[in-house]
């Protein structure tokens, strides 16, 4: 069964946009998760001064981060170790989402430049040669609006 235009071109657009949902929702997911790990590496940042000041960290922070290894009170040394793995580890996990995250967006910039005119708003319908005077050939080209984008060149959604 053939689609007619106007059906074919929804469909397009219906997949593209779906794409472009489906790739904002992750991104939105990685911003959170993003956030979460800065406000962690803070945190963890902010027990280590403690740590260096000789405060030390309260023991239910330190059963949060899971740093308490045994019923006895963990010392700064030990305590200092184990924040400098942590943090080095947040710092990682913040650096695979920023990454991560400037791929999709990149992605997503790609999918909002029209495929069918490559961003151009115009498509061509017809390139033929004609010989001028002297044997010179020249390109006659002829463009017509693009009918995925409307002649934008861009998709929005
Ligand atoms: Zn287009």
């Amino acid at each position: 069964m053939d689609l007619n235009r106007d059906e074919d071109k929804d469909a397009r657009l219906a997949r593209i946009k779906a794409e472009y949902l489906a790739l904002s929702a992750e991104l939105a997911r990685l911003r959170e998760r993003l956030e979460a790990s800065k406000a962690k590496t803070r945190r963890l940042r902010a027990l280590m001064e403690a740590v260096e000041r000789g405060l030390g960290i309260p023991e239910q922070e330190c059963q949060e981060l899971g740093i308490t290894k045994s019923k006895e009170k963990p010392d700064d040394l030990f305590l200092k170790f184990r924040l400098q793995g942590l943090i080095r580890a947040s710092d990682s996990e913040e650096a695979r989402l920023s990454d991560k995250i400037d791929s999709l967006e990149r992605l997503t910039k790609e999918l909002e430049v029209c495929p069918e005119c490559g961003g151009r708003g115009r498509i061509r319908t017809r390139l033929e040669y004609e010989t001028m005077e002297g044997g010179i050939v020249v390109p006659k080209i002829e463009e017509k609006s693009c009918g995925l984008c409307e002649g934008k060149g861009r998709l929005r959604f």
